[in-house]
């Protein structure tokens, strides 16, 4: 997609005036509403749901309670002094790894959730790859007294065992889906039949900045909270702003998340990182706004990996939160006007920084999160003596059954047994 300079400067303009997503959801030529007919009233009452509640000054005191008192927040801006030593460099990381449930998506599922609510829906349902979403709604939902419903493909129900039983405790209804391949795609595919059946008294709680207008915007709107706090802190620990931030992307919120309230420094260059999986080869690895083309998936128009006939392709990466062949459109256009840059890092790299993590900082990063931290090692070494900050978006604790079967073996590593 080529866009002229004189239009990426009115496109990140009007960012910064907080005119995008226009009143269709585009940002710039990306994103929309592309969804069944029946949905669309639904969707248009989430919508004015957000214009109505989201900023309004009660909503924002109930959202920021529970964010404080339930969640933990402000998570803490940590110093990683020995991490610096070994990459020539100030590093500092946002913990979102400390937030209630161990991740960034409790902002998410929390605030949809008490949107819900406030929409009078009577029941949730969400679907859930890796489940770290499912868990995170079930969590909120539980928390607010809202029966919930998660769908999950057969194969992640298997793979994924112990946080089915986490969803279990939390009281949600987990339904393993047979149908397709078994995974997060046919996943979604039931979810949106459950919601078409009844699309006033459920609602529909999306895990990232993806999916149909209004939820790259909602989802932005309660992930801002990390770039919000990650700068404050940033500012009163050092007197300045980083030089760089950097995050992990799957299907973007974590990244847009920390990368918002930053969008108008322009001192402060944004890095976004995919997974680079095991190779360049489509069905090799997740990047999709490294690699991908534009097309429509799953009610938005952004990036995706597809073959030359429209096929999406299946994608690979060692860390499943970023196993998604999609990308918000937010990040469609943030790469198009070239505000922020992209690029990728393999397994290999991102399991390298997940140790050299765990053994200066004693912090053990999700192996989403390592993406980050390794896109910095490498961003490090070709801006010596820089200021940076890291999102850590989650903790690792879930990626244990990986790692322990990746590192059998390997030097230095625990025994296998
Ligand atoms: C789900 C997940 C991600 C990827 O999702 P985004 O929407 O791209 O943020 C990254 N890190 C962790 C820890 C996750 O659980």
């Amino acid at each position: 997609m080529q866009i002229s300079e004189e239009e990426s400067r009115a496109l990140l303009a009007a960012l910064l005036r907080g005119e995008l997503p226009d009143a269709h959801g585009r940002f710039g030529p990306f994103g929309g509403r592309y969804a069944p007919e029946m949905l669309m009233p639904a969707l248009g009452r989430i919508a004015a749901g957000v214009q109505r509640w989201l900023h309004e000054p009660a909503f924002q005191a109930e959202l920021g309670a529970q964010l404080r008192d339930w969640v933990g927040r402000p998570t803490p801006l940590t110093p990683a002094p020995r991490l610096g030593e070994a990459w020539g460099a100030e590093v500092y990381l946002k913990r979102e790894d400390i937030a209630h449930t161990g991740a960034h998506k409790i902002n998410n599922a929390l605030g949809q959730a008490l949107l819900a609510r406030r929409l009078g829906a009577r029941r949730v349902v969400a679907e859930t790859g890796a489940g770290q979403h499912g868990v995170a709604t079930a969590a909120a939902c539980a928390r607010l007294g809202m029966p919930c419903v998660v769908y999950m493909g057969a194969v992640d129900v298997q793979r994924q065992a112990p946080n089915v039983e986490r969803m279990h405790q939390f009281g949600a209804r987990v339904v393993s889906v047979e149908s397709g391949d078994r995974t997060l795609r046919a996943a979604i595919d039931e979810a949106f039949r459950d919601w078409v059946a009844d699309p006033e008294g459920t609602y529909y709680l999306l895990g990232s900045v993806v999916g149909p207008h209004p939820y790259p915007w909602l989802v932005r709107e309660l992930q801002a909270v990390i770039g919000r706090e990650a700068r404050a802190q940033f500012l009163a620990a050092t007197g300045d702003l980083p030089d760089v931030a950097i995050a992990c992307v799957g299907g973007g919120s974590n990244a847009i998340g920390l990368f918002h309230p930053f969008l108008g420094d322009a001192a402060v260059e944004l890095l976004g990182v995919e997974a680079g999986g095991r190779g360049t080869g489509l069905g090799e690895h997740a990047a999709t706004l490294s690699r991908g083309t534009p097309g429509v998936l799953h009610g938005t128009y952004s990036l995706l990996l597809q073959d030359a006939d429209g096929q999406v392709q299946e994608t690979h990466s060692v860390s499943a939160g970023l196993d998604y062949p999609g990308v918000g459109p937010e990040h469609a256009l943030l790469k198009t006007i070239g505000r922020v840059r992209y690029t990728s890092a393999t397994d290999d790299e991102a399991l390298a920084a997940l140790r050299e993590c765990c053994a200066l900082e004693g912090i053990l990063p999700a192996l989403e999160s390592s993406h980050a931290l390794a896109g910095a090692r490498r961003w490090a070494r070709d801006n010596p003596g820089r200021r940076i900050l890291i999102g850590l978006s989650g903790r690792g604790d879930k990626d244990m059954p990986t790692l322990s079967r990746v590192f059998a073996g390997a030097p230095g590593s625990a025994n296998p047994h």
